[in-house]
C-alpha cells in the first residue's frame, strides 16, 4: 500500500488541486499589497478584486525575478532589515535563511514561526515521499545551518520523527566513520559525495568492523541523479534499496519535489504551500503540463508570511517525465534539465553542461567514470567561441595513446549529437575531485 504525507492533496486530481490552490492564492493576494512594499509596487496595476479560478489565471499577474528580490533587499532599513519584501514585523520573525548565491551578496529570507512550520511540513512531505520514516537514522551532511539545505532540511527530518545526525561540518574521514558508528540508514548527499562514498564505504566497514545499515540515499541540491549510469554505480556500490532525487528552491521552499518508489521523476510535494506554472522562458507563455513538455518552473507561495513570492521565476528548467504515477500521486513527474544560470552558449547554440555529461557518461559507460568537469576562464563565463575544455576520468588504467584516442571519440560524439565542440582530456582513475559539499560540473581555471 502506498503511504502519503498529505493523502488528500497528493492524490487529488490535478485540475481540482489547481482550483483549490487558486482559491488560496486569491485570498493571499489582496492583503499582500498592504504587507509588502515590493508587491505594492509590482501589483500596483492588479485589480483589488481579482479572483483566480485556475493556475492559468495567474497570467494576470507580473512575474517576480531574482533581480526584484535583490533590489528589494537593497532597500533594507533598521526597521526592515530584509528590505521592501519584509512582510512581517521584526518581532514576528524567528529565523533568516540565505540563498547560496554564487555571485554577489546572497539573498536572505525571513521566516515567522508559522513559516518555519509550513516549510517544515513541505520538506517533510518530500523526505516522506522519498522513503524516509521514523525508524531511519539520517546523516545530514550540509555544512552551514543558515543555507536552505541546512536548518530547513534538518527540520523536515525531525518532523517525520527520523533520527537526525547532523554530521555536516566535520572532515570527510570522520563523517564516514561516524556514519558506521551511528548505524546510519539514510543519507542526504550531493551526487558527487554519493559516488565518493560508493568507492570508500567498504574500506570504512573494514576499519570500524561495523556492518553497513545504509539503505537509502537522497540526492538534494543539484540535478544529477537523473543519469542512469550514475544511479547504477551508486545503488550497486552501496547496496541501496532507495536512491531518490529531490529538488527545491531556497527563495520559495528549500525542498518541494521528491521521487517515490517508482524512482522515475520527481513529484510536487509542496501542494499545500506553493502553486506551480510551467512557462516558455523566452516568451513567458504558459506551457501545458503534459508528458514530454519542457519549460521553466514558476512558483507562487500560498501562505508565506515574512518574505512572500508570487509568480517567481525559478530559472530551473524541467522536463515532464509523465503525468500521474503508479504510486497514486497526481500531476506532473519531472526531471530538472538544468538552471538558466548554468546554460552555456557555444557559437550561438544553447547547451546545458548536464546535457554534455549525460550524453558522454551514458555512451561511454564502463570506459569512463560517471562524472565530468568543464572548465571556464571566469566564473560568469557563458559564451564559448573555442572548443569547451572538458575533463573525464578513465575507469581503467590507459596509456597516453589510448587516452588520446578515447578523447577524440568523445569529442566526435558531442559534436555530432549536440553540435558543440569540446576539447577532452582523459584523466587517470581518481583524477577528478569528489567533495562532500560541491557537486558543480563547471570549474574555473585559475590564470
Ligand atoms: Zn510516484
Amino acid at each position: 500500500m502506498p503511504e502519503y504525507w498529505t493523502p488528500e492533496l497528493e492524490t487529488r486530481p490535478w485540475p481540482e488541486l489547481e482550483r483549490w490552490q487558486a482559491e488560496q492564492a486569491t485570498a493571499m493576494l489582496a492583503p499582500l499589497r498592504r504587507r509588502s512594499l515590493l508587491y505594492a509596487r509590482l501589483h500596483a496595476g492588479v485589480p483589488d478584486d481579482l479572483v483566480l479560478r485556475s493556475a492559468a489565471d495567474l497570467a494576470a499577474l507580473p512575474f517576480t525575478f531574482k533581480d526584484d528580490l535583490r533590489a528589494a533587499q537593497e532597500a533594507a532599513t533598521d526597521e526592515r532589515p530584509f528590505g521592501d519584501n519584509q512582510a512581517a514585523a521584526q518581532t514576528e520573525i524567528v529565523q533568516a535563511i540565505s540563498s547560496s548565491g554564487t555571485t554577489g551578496r546572497p539573498l536572505y529570507y525571513a521566516l515567522t514561526a508559522r513559516d518555519v512550520e509550513t516549510i517544515g511540513d513541505a520538506v517533510a512531505n518530500v523526505w516522506f515521499t522519498a522513503g524516509i520514516r521514523k525508524d531511519d537514522v539520517v546523516a545530514h551532511l550540509v555544512g552551514l545551518p543558515m543555507v536552505a539545505g541546512g536548518l530547513p532540511y534538518a527540520d523536515g527530518f525531525r518532523r517525520i520523527g527520523a533520527t537526525l545526525c547532523w554530521l555536516g561540518g566535520f572532515p570527510t574521514e570522520r563523517i564516514l566513520r561516524e556514519m558506521r558508528h551511528l548505524r546510519v540508514t539514510a543519507l542526504l548527499a550531493t551526487t558527487s559525495f554519493a559516488l565518493h562514498l560508493s568507492e570508500q564505504w567498504d574500506a570504512v566497514g573494514r576499519e570500524t568492523h561495523i556492518a553497513s545499515r545504509l539503505a537509502k540515499v537522497i540526492g538534494g541540491g543539484e540535478p544529477g541523479l537523473g543519469q542512469p549510469e550514475l544511479r547504477r554505480r551508486i545503488v550497486g556500490g552501496l547496496a541501496l534499496t532507495h536512491l531518490r532525487e529531490t529538488m527545491g528552491l531556497g527563495d520559495v521552499i528549500p525542498s518541494m519535489w521528491g521521487e517515490c518508489e517508482v524512482e522515475d521523476g520527481m513529484h510536487f510535494n509542496a501542494r499545500r504551500h506553493a502553486m506551480l506554472e510551467l512557462i516558455d522562458p523566452e516568451s513567458g507563455q504558459a506551457v501545458p503540463w503534459r508528458e514530454g513538455a519542457t519549460g521553466e518552473i514558476v512558483y507562487t507561495a500560498l501562505d508565506r508570511e515574512a518574505t512572500p513570492v508570487v509568480r517567481y521565476r525559478s530559472r530551473d528548467h524541467a522536463e515532464v517525465v509523465a503525468m500521474g504515477c503508479a504510486c497514486g500521486r497526481t500531476g506532473p513527474r519531472i526531471r530538472c534539465i538544468g538552471r538558466t544560470d548554468d546554460m552555456l552558449i557555444y557559437k550561438g547554440m544553447n547547451v546545458f553542461p548536464t546535457a554534455i555529461r549525460d550524453l558522454v557518461v551514458e555512451r561511454f559507460a564502463g570506459r569512463i567514470e560517471p562524472m565530468l568537469r568543464l572548465w571556464k576562464t571566469r566564473r560568469d563565463q557563458v559564451r564559448f567561441d573555442q572548443p569547451i575544455e572538458v575533463d573525464v576520468e578513465a575507469s581503467a588504467p590507459l596509456d597516453d595513446a589510448a587516452r588520446g584516442a578515447l578523447a577524440l571519440e568523445i569529442e566526435d560524439l558531442v559534436r555530432s549529437q549536440l553540435q558543440v565542440r569540446i576539447a577532452v582530456t582523459v584523466l587517470q582513475r581518481g583524477g577528478l575531485p569528489r567533495g562532500v559539499y560541491k557537486n558543480a560540473i563547471a570549474a574555473v581555471r585559475e590564470s
